[in-house]
């Protein structure tokens, strides 16, 4: 469920009007919805319920600290990437005693704030990474829980660069290695081994990867949770979304729906994956970014121009690839609506921004009705992985947020003021 649909001819986000908020607070601008973000952690959350587990939302796909107090407040914890990240958390009020710390390449500086934080575990990705964390736990006498991310060589079938479970990438330790790596920490001091993890891609949208991966993965876990002592099982997250035909209801006529398109409910998620994490008899920890803040936000963009040339129809808006980068860095594909429903004969169109590259491209050939200078347009599923990603690319500001609740919406973000892009920066003295 989702909480963007048109009502009447216009497209809302729960009982708030897109063309009043864009006329408002301008654009390009993204609008998030409690609601959305509320069902999909609900769904999540019940579907685990017959075994004890917690979600640590994937703050990488959304960080905004509103996004982060709204999965608190229902009792998400967070997979967190950075120390900044873990900061980000007590900003909007969270605790980092729910956090895990993944990634490749934690510094000594980021390793000591998380121990003085009391992070729930480090993830590990590297025997090196233990050997760190172990001296500076030492050094600072603390005791550091830790978890090793298994590969477990699973193909996860989906796009090259959100694939992270074969042995062709730079994540986790090999399968074949863990036990010998555990015992390696066993004697490293100031080391807590608290658990095991994996992640074996994002953007899953067939539950087959994550059950070869838990069937594969779940003897080694009771075989070093009878050595060691576990309290949890970390299963990463991954659950794929509808990108495609993305709209709530009232789909407007011109609607191509796409074939064959595969949805992974929570529902068949849990029901796949309980009977082999149950026995174990463990904590189970789940990381979903996406699937809780995917759907949960769209981008909404001005035309700005229409520019015919002899093979092509440009929609010119004022949103870019340095606000949404997703479609130039992974061929995503975004469902992109009209806010005002129009009528008439689909065009195909290429949906680019204003920026001078030619990976500035929302959409290529895209059936869209004709629209005019001034109108806006809305980029779907935009929640995950779009403003985290922004950037001041040619010098522009990053765009302002804002949060729905049923009929109230509140800015969380407001616009950046350019000379705050450069106000770091300073000429030479010599100049
Ligand atoms: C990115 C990431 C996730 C979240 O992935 P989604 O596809 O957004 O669910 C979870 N765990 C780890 C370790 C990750 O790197």
């Amino acid at each position: 469920m989702h909480s963007f649909a048109y009502r009447g001819s216009e497209l809302a986000c729960e009982g708030v009007s897109i063309a009043t908020l864009a006329k408002e607070y301008g654009t390009p601008l993204y609008v998030y919805s409690d609601a959305t973000l509320t069902d999909h952690f609900t769904k999540l959350d019940r579907a685990f319920a017959p075994v004890e587990h917690q979600i640590c939302f994937a703050m990488k796909s959304n960080s905004n600290l509103a996004v982060i107090r709204t999965l608190a407040n229902l009792g998400s914890g967070f997979d967190t990437v950075s120390a900044g990240e873990i900061q980000r958390v007590e900003a909007a009020g969270g605790d980092p005693r729910t956090c895990v710390f993944a990634g490749v390449g934690k510094t000594e500086e980021e390793i000591a704030y998380a121990l003085r934080k009391g992070i729930y575990s480090f993830n590990v990705e590297s025997e090196a990474e233990l050997s760190r964390i172990s001296r500076v736990a030492t050094r600072l006498k603390k005791i550091a829980p830790v978890a090793v991310r298994v590969n477990p060589n699973i193909n996860a079938h989906t796009h090259a660069k959100i694939t992270t479970g074969t042995y062709e990438n730079k994540f986790g330790i090999a399968f074949e290695e863990i036990e010998r790596v555990y015992a390696r920490a066993s004697r490293l001091p100031n080391l807590r081994l608290r658990g095991l993890q994996m992640h074996i891609g994002s953007q899953l949208t067939d539950v087959k990867p994550f059950r070869l991966a838990v069937q594969k993965v779940a003897p080694l876990v009771q075989k070093l949770n009878a050595r060691y002592g576990f309290d949890f099982f970390s299963i990463g997250g991954g659950i794929g979304i509808v990108y495609q035909d993305a709209l709530a209801s009232g789909s407007p006529a011109w609607w191509r729906k796409p074939a064959g398109r595969k949805i992974l409910t929570p529902d068949t998620y849990a029901r796949t994956l309980l009977p082999l994490l149950k026995p174990l008899g463990l904590k189970v920890l789940l990381e979903p970014g996406r699937f809780l803040s995917g759907n949960a936000g769209i981008l909404v963009t001005r035309v700005e121009f229409i520019k015919r040339t002899g093979k092509k129809h440009f929609v010119i808006v004022d949103a870019a690839m340095n606000d949404l980068i997703r479609p130039a860095f992974y061929d995503s594909y975004h469902e992109i609506v009209p806010v005002s429903k129009k009528s008439g004969r689909p065009i195909p169109s290429d949906v680019v921004g204003p920026i001078c590259e030619s990976g500035d491209y929302f959409a290529k050939d895209r059936p869209l009705p004709k629209v005019v200078e001034g109108d806006y347009l809305a980029l779907l599923s935009a929640g995950a992985y779009g403003s985290v990603m922004g950037s001041n690319y040619n010098s522009r500001g990053l765009p302002t947020e804002v949060l729905v609740r049923g009929r109230k919406a509140a800015v969380v973000r407001r616009r950046q003021k350019v000379a705050a892009i450069w106000a770091q920066e300073a000429v030479a003295p010599w100049q």
